[in-house]
């Protein structure tokens, strides 16, 4: 089971969503212009969302 977590100091939000684009489970979601965490149990733990995130604000642990 993965841990997701968004440092939303970090994050651009809406505006960025390079994690929203790239996840191939459809763990992130844009709302408002906010960018939430929404399939959590479907995480494959392939950190791609962390490769792509240009301010480190994506995190993925084992849990
Ligand atoms: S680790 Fe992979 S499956 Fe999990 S949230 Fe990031 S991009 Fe999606």
């Amino acid at each position: 089971m993965a841990k997701i977590t968004i440092d939303y100091e970090k994050c651009e939000g809406a505006d960025c969503a390079e994690c929203v684009d790239v996840c191939p489970m459809e763990n992130f979601e844009i709302e408002g212009d906010k960018i939430i965490i929404c399939n959590q149990e479907e995480c494959s733990l392939c950190e791609v969302c962390m490769d792509v995130c240009p301010n480190e604000a994506v995190k993925v642990e084992e849990d």
